[in-house]
């Protein structure tokens, strides 16, 4: 594996730094302070906004705050929906070389991909304009393209269960309404409010799969197994603190989950053949 993927791998969305388009226009006004967008433009405009505060899990939480039921996490992705850039369906989907060499652009597999996603980006008024795009590698990967490219690995579709699978890219999704304060974010080296973005993936997918499919945990359990096999398999680590520690975000997706349906608060990483505890099972945090 090249070292410029890997690199992208753990990253994600920082496809869309190195291959950089146009960045999504926001509309952003005074009376929506406190909502996602709000919050957003703050972390842009002054990054101290953010280090106040010294629990990052309480300041994903006040981007998506709401009331405590599934009715909250409704409101949460009609604000995700809203705050979505505009995707000109006819942009050139941009993807990395080594994703373009190995591209499966026909057969069952494609075709059940495109099938998988169609109702998440179809709830979001994606269908068309964001591109699922199948590439075969060893390594678990979904990662995106901003803004119109979804890359997920022959490895991630056998590794993950459909609806993890739907968890992980509505995580890649909620990634676009925040794409410019990531940016920032990466050019000033200010990995605390990277991880914020992270966990506001986190709940914004979390809040993504409840309103679909009842089903908030698939955005945690098919992160913790990508994470497992890259650390595993991969001896891939967030060495600099560019995402949240494992425990972080399942204390987050705790939350989150108890917030929108509390009989599956406790309904949590349920371990999988895949993932028998191994000598080197890389921590504890893992449920
Ligand atoms: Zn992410």
């Amino acid at each position: 594996m090249k070292p410029s993927l890997k690199y992208f791998l753990l990253t994600t969305i920082l496809a869309s730094v190195l291959f950089p388009s146009p960045p999504p226009v926001f509309a952003v006004s005074d009376d929506e302070r406190g909502d996602v967008v709000s919050y957003s433009a703050l972390i842009r405009e002054n990054t101290s906004v953010a280090k106040k505060r010294s629990d990052e899990v309480e300041a994903a939480l006040e981007i998506i705050s709401a009331g405590r039921d599934h009715q909250s996490a409704i409101e949460i992705t009609t604000r995700i929906k809203t705050n979505l850039p505009e995707i000109d369906p006819k942009a050139t989907v941009r993807v990395p070389e080594e994703v373009l060499n190995n591209l499966i652009r026909e057969g069952d597999d494609y075709h059940d991909l495109q099938a998988t996603l169609r109702p998440l980006l179809k709830f979001y008024g994606l269908g068309g304009r964001v591109l699922p795009v199948l590439f075969k590698s060893e390594m678990p990967v979904v990662g995106s393209s901003a803004p119109n490219g979804l890359m997920v690995s022959t490895r991630a579709v056998a590794l993950l269960s459909k609806k993890e699978l739907r968890g992980i890219v509505a995580h890649e999704l909620c990634h676009l309404v925040v794409v410019d304060v990531f940016r920032a974010a990466i050019d000033a080296r200010d990995y605390r409010t990277l991880r914020i973005i992270e966990l506001f993936c986190d709940a914004g997918a979390a809040a993504t799969m409840e309103v679909l499919e009842r089903n908030p945990k698939s955005v945690i359990n098919g992160l913790l197994k990508l994470q497992q096999v890259l650390e595993m398999e991969f001896d891939e680590r967030d060495v600099e603190g560019k995402h949240p520690t494992t425990s972080t975000r399942i204390r987050l997706s705790k939350e989150v989950i108890g917030r929108f349906a509390p009989e599956t608060r406790s309904l949590m990483v349920a371990p999988t053949k895949a993932f028998t505890p191994h000598s080197h099972t890389p921590s504890s945090s893992f449920l």
